[in-house]
């Protein structure tokens, strides 16, 4: 459900190609890209401030569905794409904006070099996945996997050792990480 309700959502941006008033121009659904860190994505907007003869403040502004969470995803989701950014356009992004639908109201996050060293942290622990062709396990997290609409192809449940049979979670564990059971 959260997914639909953020599919929803992320159409109505995507809608609108892009918008000008003044020395401002917003990008909407934006493809964008990182040769070094191997990203590619689509930014929901980005926000251009023309200053003289080209633009040089360039801002990425995430849509989310949701409320401000206490965990960190979503300010690195946008850190990513502000490196991306800084590598197209060649100049350094010091913040971007988050709208919270449900809070009506957007979140100014600041890519200090604590988020960036985060971001790509994550982004390495990505390649080393990819490298090492395991995928991670899932962990059941109740309210947010219930309204989750990937939990059929997730099966956070099934591999969730408090929630289910402990056999078959050593089991499926084994199918994932190719390791006996005994
Ligand atoms: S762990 Fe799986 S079911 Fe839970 S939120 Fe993430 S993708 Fe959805």
């Amino acid at each position: 459900m959260y997914t639909a309700q953020g599919t929803v959502l992320h159409k109505r941006i995507d809608a609108v190609h892009h918008e000008s008033r003044g020395n401002n121009k917003s990008e909407y659904g934006l493809a964008i890209r990182s040769l070094e860190y191997g990203l590619i994505g689509k930014a929901d907007v980005v926000e251009f401030v023309k200053v003289g003869d080209g633009y040089s403040l360039i801002k990425p502004v995430e849509y989310k569905r949701g409320h401000k969470k206490q965990e960190n995803w979503d300010n690195v989701q946008l850190c990513a794409q502000a490196l991306c950014l800084e590598e197209m356009f060649n100049l350094r992004i010091f913040e971007g904006e988050i709208y919270y639908l449900q809070n009506h109201r957007r979140t100014t996050v600041f890519f200090d070099d604590e988020l960036r060293e985060e971001t790509l942290s994550i982004i390495e622990r990505g390649f080393e996945i990819r490298k090492s062709g395991r995928t991670p396990l899932v962990f059941y997290q109740s309210k947010k996997c219930d309204r989750c609409s990937l939990l059929d192809l997730c099966m956070s449940k099934v591999f969730n050792p408090k929630s289910q049979d402990v056999s078959l979670y050593i089991h499926n564990q084994s199918i994932i990480t190719g390791e006996p059971t005994d």
